[in-house]
């Protein structure tokens, strides 16, 4: 505890991401990195874009990107804001549409990086159970609240929302700032993104971390009315002109107009999460209907920790996140490529 820190530091609980331990044949299933590699056309632009022009300061407002975002959403770049990885563009949100005299509202089990901003802002919360099925129930949402932001599918539980739901939420919560994480639409939910025109209070974001396969690259963004993203670049050109570079403004292009690639992918790992959900049924694991690139999934007779820490002797990392209470004995493993998954089921049988 430094005396020269400033007064709101001591009482920060940074967010803890997934370890990226550096060992070598290590099968990662821990972040929901995607295992297939970016598209090659990103590859390509990349390589283009390391020239003498990394001298120059990259465009502040990455409006070619934007422009590709918007007319991959059918939207205008009006609609959209971009950032250093969608952590980012959420904290911007936190900080410049959620921050308001009533507490906000998020389920009990979610994003943890969430009550991590609310302690950087200053901002109060309140979070909401999920029922026993780990299902988000809107009917528990709808009373005074300064902002609602929860992921669909929802993290680390993988459990979607229909859309209908969300639009019941929207139709009654009118007066705050509603926000849909779709860091893992891609992967089997419904996008809420065809709503920002009728709903103004609506903000949805997005990462090309995880479907776009470029967590490396740092790239998310958010969409909504003008209004709500007019908020978001104040906030950004108070606090860094510059979050995206040279890089990752042309990686994202390549990667957002590269739509067969992505489509590709996606459906491959949901077949790939379809086949590892029936594996891991049979060995007696208890699964959560799974809308995105990982799953959740807790043994009925063997300890989680016994499990996770098993598969590590074998190089196979997942994420056991103990706390809360009612998750402790569940894991949640990446869905991996068909090989990944195979050698994760071969090491499993040996250990339930
Ligand atoms: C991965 C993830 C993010 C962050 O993505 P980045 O763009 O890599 O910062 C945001 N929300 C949820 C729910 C995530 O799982």
């Amino acid at each position: 505890m430094s005396q020269y820190w400033s007064h709101l530091i001591h009482g920060l609980t940074p967010y803890v991401p997934g370890e990226q331990p550096k060992i070598n044949n290590l099968i990662k299933l821990n972040t929901n990195e995607n295992p297939y590699g970016p598209s090659p056309k990103v590859l390509i632009a990349l390589q283009k874009e390391a020239s003498e022009s990394l001298r120059l300061y990259p465009d502040p407002n990455s409006d070619v990107l934007r422009k590709a975002i918007a007319s991959f959403h059918d939207l205008e770049s009006s609609n959209v804001f971009v950032g250093n990885g969608s952590d980012e563009v959420l904290a911007h949100t936190f900080n410049a549409l959620l921050n308001h005299d009533k507490p906000i509202l998020f389920p009990d089990i979610t994003y943890s990086f969430y009550p991590v901003y609310c302690g950087l802002y200053e901002i109060a919360f309140e979070t909401i159970p999920l029922n026993d099925s780990f299902e988000i129930q809107v009917d528990d949402y709808l009373k005074p609240n300064g902002g609602i932001i929860f992921p669909n599918p929802n993290a680390p539980t993988g459990r979607s929302l229909a859309l209908s739901e969300i639009e019941r939420l929207l139709k009654t919560n009118t007066s705050s700032v509603v926000v849909i994480d779709e860091a893992y639409v891609d992967f089997g939910a419904e996008s809420a993104v065809g709503l920002i025109k009728k709903y103004p209070q609506l903000l949805v974001t997005h990462t090309l971390s995880k479907a776009r396969s470029l967590a490396g690259l740092r790239v998310g963004y958010a969409v909504g009315n003008p209004d709500l993203i007019e908020a978001l670049h104040r906030v950004k050109d108070s606090f860094n002109s510059y979050p995206l570079d040279r890089f990752a403004q042309a990686g994202a292009i390549a990667a957002m107009e590269d739509k067969a690639y992505f489509e590709e992918t996606c459906h491959k790992v949901i077949s790939t999460r379809t086949h590892l959900v029936k594996e891991l049924t049979d060995l007696g694991f208890e699964v959560l209907p799974s809308g995105a690139n990982f799953i959740f999934a807790k043994h009925t007779k063997k300890d989680a920790e016994v499990i996770s820490a098993g598969l590590r002797d074998k190089n196979i990392i997942v994420r056991h996140f103990k706390k809360p209470e009612r998750i402790a004995q569940f894991l949640r493993i990446t869905v991996g490529t068909n090989a990944e998954c195979a050698a994760l089921v071969s090491e499993l049988k040996q250990l339930v």
